[in-house]
């Protein structure tokens, strides 16, 4: 994150187009906003990628209310609770996306957005699980918190599995590692397991770049 010098504004005149998702959605945002952000965006935008000659940035795979979600937060517009599975989506989305642009407290802002959101309505859909586990790294503490969510819920509510779920489970592969983990340490740890939703903020955030927890 680098700070623009005392002459220039972080919403100066200069503008760089970002095209977004498969139908190249435009979004015009200002060049300094996104380098103070982004290591990413100051990477691409300084000439290290070919993007930089029509200064321009294409994000094919990525998701445009994500984005948009992204775009609102460097202008000072946090994430909202998700109560739509679009909507839940986007925040997931926004998640990846920070993790892809490198900037921690994002990943953490939306963090939070999940586990509020998932603390106002249980249900979750397998595409949140399979989006989750097509799109980040095996140490990813979103990995953890729907692992821990999805084992602490039947445990504790005794809530059944839905057909969908189980499917998702047959299938294999690093969920059903996680989830099996999860399951065990609720089952055996502490006696009155704690809710993931409810946990304190930090438990799912992360803190490699800064030294304490500003949310
Ligand atoms: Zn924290």
């Amino acid at each position: 994150m680098g700070l623009p010098d005392s002459n220039s504004s972080l919403l100066s005149e200069d503008t760089v187009t970002v095209y977004v998702g498969r139908k190249r959605k435009k979004f015009h945002i200002h060049k300094a906003l996104l380098c103070y952000h982004s290591s990413f965006f100051s990477k691409a935008l300084d000439g290290l990628f070919k993007e930089h000659e029509d200064r321009a940035v294409y994000l094919p795979d990525d998701n445009v209310e994500g984005f948009v979600l992204f775009v609102n937060w460097m202008y000072n517009v946090p994430p909202q609770i998700a109560s739509t599975p679009a909507a839940m989506m986007a925040l997931l989305a926004l998640y990846i996306m920070a993790e892809k642009f490198c900037i921690e407290e994002l990943k953490n802002v939306s963090m939070d957005g999940v586990r509020a959101s998932y603390r106002e309505n249980f249900e979750f859909y397998t595409q949140e699980i399979e989006y989750i586990y097509d799109n980040t790294p095996e140490s990813s503490p979103l990995r953890r918190f729907m692992a821990d969510h999805l084992a602490y819920g039947p445990l504790v509510r005794k809530a059944r599995m839905s057909k969908n779920f189980l499917q998702v489970m047959r299938r294999g592969g690093d969920f059903a590692a996680d989830f099996a983990s999860a399951t065990v340490q609720y089952s055996f740890g502490a006696a009155r397991p704690p809710n993931p939703t409810r946990e304190s903020n930090c438990t799912y955030h992360e803190h490699k770049s800064s030294k304490t927890c500003s949310l």
